[in-house]
């Protein structure tokens, strides 16, 4: 296939479903369109083009035959193409724009008990392999007059997820983020997850799972914060 024909029917597909991810990341599925103030297109709108790109396609024909595969054969004919479907729908948090994510979800409330969600299930890269690394997050914040819309914190995490990452920084990032937005008392994150570039490289066997944590302001310096965290997070969820 040459790489420099113009843009099909499948790529203006492609670039929709991306914009339509991105669009349920931000805004959810629960909340429709006309609900969501109005906000400025994001400056990466025109990046959105780039899925009719077809590096990723000519890379992966690259990949297949360094390895001693025939990139003709039938079962692999469609492979480059279904690769690059993926890893843009993989990493579409990069396209995210944090400002329409937490856009109208933001409220003043007197409320100043610890919030916490936990069991928020994430899939990730490592960006060191490219093999994923998958698992749950825990969330909890001090609101200090401020509290996000609950069902905006998993939709922090999978902005964060949908990227190429480490799971130290993911952490972080999801701690800063809150931090930043809510300007609460603290915030506390944990993410326990298992990577498959431990697991299937014979690094370490499968199961063994990598736990990291973030913790912000009053989490970090008082340990009565920090141990009420911990105490929610060691709780069972309770069956539905
Ligand atoms: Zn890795």
């Amino acid at each position: 296939m040459p790489i420099d024909q113009p843009p099909s029917e499948d790529d203006r597909t492609l670039d929709a479903r991306i914009r339509q991810m991105v669009d349920d990341i931000e805004r959810g599925d629960d909340e429709a369109p006309e609900l969501a103030a109005p906000v400025d297109e994001p400056e990466g709108q025109a990046a959105f083009g780039a899925a009719s790109g077809r590096g990723i396609e000519t890379a992966v024909r690259d990949i297949l035959t360094e390895i001693g595969e025939d990139p003709e054969r039938e079962g692999l004919l469609r492979t480059p193409e279904r690769m690059h479907r993926m890893w843009l729908e993989l990493t579409c948090g990069y396209r995210v724009d944090p400002d329409r994510l937490i856009n109208g979800a933001v409220f003043d409330v007197g409320y100043s008990e610890m919030v916490v969600i936990k069991g928020i299930p994430f899939y990730s890269l490592c960006e060191h392999h490219m093999l994923p690394f998958f698992g749950t997050a825990a969330v909890g914040y001090l609101p200090r007059g401020r509290v996000i819309g609950l069902s905006k914190i998993p939709r922090v995490v999978e902005m964060y997820a949908r990227r190429l990452q480490v799971q130290e920084r993911m952490t972080q990032q999801v701690a800063d983020f809150l931090q930043q937005r809510l300007n609460p008392y603290g915030v506390g994150v944990v993410i326990e997850a298992e990577h498959l570039c431990m697991a299937m490289r014979g690094v370490q066997k499968g199961g063994a799972t990598m736990v990291t944590s973030s913790v912000l302001g009053t989490f970090r310096t008082s340990k009565e914060t920090r141990d009420e965290f911990m105490a929610h997070l060691e709780r069972a969820v309770p069956r539905a």
